[in-house]
């Protein structure tokens, strides 16, 4: 069977110790060379390029995907177990709490039951839900933080590394993340506040703006043709310019030539707008565009 395999950027050193695997089982192996940035971007193009029979995506789990998918797609998702050490060194920040909402990325989804029984035996009820996107309970995704939104919570802790997907939960509460690598806990208000307020500018920015470009991807799990049209709409009935780019990869390169656009609305992964300055141009996604429209009327 000839099999196309897909690898995150994290994870690619890995890709040639399983493809000399999967060979050894006398099966045909190509590599994906694509980036790849979730289970939102399977490789579907290039797997019917090659004839593959399957793709094997690693590192993420099932993602929803809005179209038929004519091809069979085996994740095998990475696991990461949480040090004991790790835990112990948050205690003292969630002192004082007695209901946190944990949540974590799927490399550490196996450790949340362990993780759960560790806060109750020191006074914390650590709860969970899933997220509509995600696919495990107490999983984040970085388009998907609901996971965290757990009403009767008084803070929240993410355990995980990095600020990408901590930075997917929108609360007023206390956000704590706990990298299990290196034990380290830190309280991210500060950057989720400087965060929105780097939306509220790109808003600000559109506001003002006459030519849009409304982004669509054709990456399986982030292709919104639909919403990219009635973004389209929304904007001519602000009497704005608007057209529809779609591409594989949005990157600053790929629309850098598209100088007569002054702004983008984005039908993509959302967090592309959250790197609107290395565009040069303001970025929205659909929830900004609705309340910018909304202020428009408003003010009109
Ligand atoms: S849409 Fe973006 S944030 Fe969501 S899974 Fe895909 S790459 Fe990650």
């Amino acid at each position: 069977m000839r099999v196309l395999l897909q690898f995150p950027e994290g994870l690619k050193r890995h890709a040639f110790s399983y493809a000399a695997k999967l060979e050894a089982e006398g099966h045909e192996v190509v590599l994906s060379a694509s980036a790849c940035y979730g289970g939102c971007d399977l490789a579907l193009d290039e797997a019917k390029a090659i004839g593959a029979s399957e793709i094997v995506h690693f590192g993420h789990a099932k993602f929803p995907i809005p179209q038929p998918v004519d091809i069979p797609v085996e994740y095998v998702e990475w696991r990461f177990d949480v040090p004991q050490a790790s835990l112990d060194s948050c205690l003292q920040a969630l002192s004082g709490y007695t209901k946190i909402a944990l949540v974590t990325t799927v490399q550490h989804v196996h450790e949340l039951e362990r993780m759960k029984s560790f806060f109750e035996k020191s006074g914390i009820d650590a709860l969970t839900r899933k997220g509509a996107l995600c696919a495990y309970e107490g999983q984040v995704l970085g388009c998907d933080g609901t996971a965290a939104s757990i009403p009767e919570a008084e803070a929240v802790l993410f355990v995980g590394d990095g600020m990408f997907h901590p930075l997917a939960i929108d609360e007023d509460r206390p956000v704590y993340v706990l990298n299990p690598y290196n034990g380290k806990v830190s309280r991210i208000n500060e950057e989720i506040g400087r965060l929105r307020k780097r939306r509220d500018g790109a808003l600000a920015a559109c506001i003002e703006a006459k030519k849009f470009a409304v982004l669509v991807s054709i990456k399986p799990g982030q292709s919104h043709l639909k919403v990219a049209q009635y973004a389209k709409r929304l904007l001519e009935d602000l009497g704005r310019e608007a057209h529809i780019l779609v591409g594989n990869e949005l990157s600053p390169l790929s629309l850098q030539n598209f100088m007569h656009f002054e702004a983008y609305v984005n039908t993509a992964c959302p967090r592309l707008a959250d790197d609107w300055e290395m565009f040069g141009k303001p970025i929205i996604n659909l929830d900004q565009l609705e309340r910018m429209a909304k202020m428009l009327k408003d003010s009109a």
